[in-house]
């Protein structure tokens, strides 16, 4: 039977047969919007004939994927950052992945040791300065954000957002916990207002003059440069490149894991296979002005004008070791409050 996609709506999960095994189309959670994955999946389908079905939600597909066990239609998982691709390999919800073609084109500090998920897209977590209230190259290293020339002009969404732990995850893998603690408390007496809102509302604060310098990923600052409500408020930031000349800047992933009751183990992995490829690569990462995680793929457009990458080269995975002891740290030093 030929299936539509079904994107959009969780409702569709109850929509999806069990049979979808027997047509052999790869099933997909996705916590990543339709607008991202259409273009990619309606070129494998192309490529290998291969149909595809989208899931989509914004939360508790780890959740659903427990509650369905052995039952569950979905194949792959498809989510951002390294939290989240972690979360599903504590739930012991993702299998093993011992692959040449994924393991040739995502570099090891990438993925996970047994292949259990693999990044796709990378993203820088950037500094963001004012292109008024400070001076090119015045700022560029995380460390620098607790220097107290910096006192009540930095922005932050919340210390305990993923994006914000997986960073804090980075510093405590190369300074120790307590040199990282001290950082943070640093950052914190350095903020302009309590920690509120999410990446692109702390470049709006630049531009509102709340604040000074910012934290936020690098696609928002390329996806507000597109919009015609928020460019202006773009064009008021300079972005950082932070530690580009020294250990590099830190980064997250989007990825997929394969699922641990893949009912269409084969043509899932060929589908992993395909996403790591150059093609699959390109389109990926321009959907969202990320980066691809292939590095023998070129950047191209406005994200290769904003210059070189220098990505931090710390695996992902120790990063997700170090998750509980960043959350902890937060919670030590109060950040939010
Ligand atoms: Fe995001």
């Amino acid at each position: 039977m030929s299936l539509k996609r079904a994107t959009g709506a969780l409702v569709a999960l109850s929509l999806l047969p069990m049979s979808v095994s027997a047509d052999e189309a790869v099933n997909i959670y996705s916590y990543r919007q339709a607008f991202l994955l259409d273009p990619l999946l309606n070129a494998f389908t192309e490529e290998t004939g291969i149909e595809t079905n989208v899931v989509f939600a914004k939360k508790g597909l780890s959740e659903r994927l427990e509650r369905e066990g052995r039952n569950s239609p979905a194949d792959l998982v498809m989510t951002v950052d390294i939290s989240r691709l972690n979360e599903l390999v504590e739930k012991d919800l993702t299998a093993a992945v011992d692959n040449e073609t994924l393991d040739s084109n995502i570099p090891e500090n990438l993925r996970h040791p047994e292949g259990k998920w693999f990044g796709l897209t990378t993203r820088g977590r950037m500094i963001f300065t004012s292109k008024e209230r400070v001076e090119e190259g015045e700022i560029t290293t995380y460390e620098e954000l607790a220097d107290d020339k910096w006192n009540d002009r930095i922005c932050t969404r919340s210390g305990k957002h993923p994006y914000n732990i997986a960073l804090f995850s980075s510093m405590i893998a190369h300074h120790g916990e307590e040199e990282a603690q001290e950082w943070l408390e640093g950052v914190k007496d350095n903020l302009a207002r309590k920690p509120q809102g999410g990446d692109r509302d702390q470049i709006k604060a630049i531009s509102e003059g709340v604040c000074d310098v910012a934290i936020g990923n690098s696609y928002y600052y390329g996806n507000m440069l597109e919009d015609d409500n928020q460019r202006e408020a773009a064009e008021d930031v300079r972005m950082v490149f932070p530690n580009a000349n020294g250990r590099g800047t830190h980064i997250n992933i989007s990825g997929v894991a394969l699922t641990k009751n893949a009912p269409n183990r084969e043509n899932a992995v060929k589908l992993m296979e395909f996403l790591s490829q150059p093609k699959a690569q390109q389109i990926y990462a321009e959907a969202n002005k990320e980066y691809p995680a292939n590095p023998d793929v070129e950047v191209k457009g406005m994200v290769a004008e904003w210059g070189e990458l220098n990505p931090d080269s710390l695996s992902l995975q120790t990063i997700a070791e170090n998750r509980d002891a960043a959350v902890k740290m937060v919670d030590r030093v109060d950040y939010d409050n």
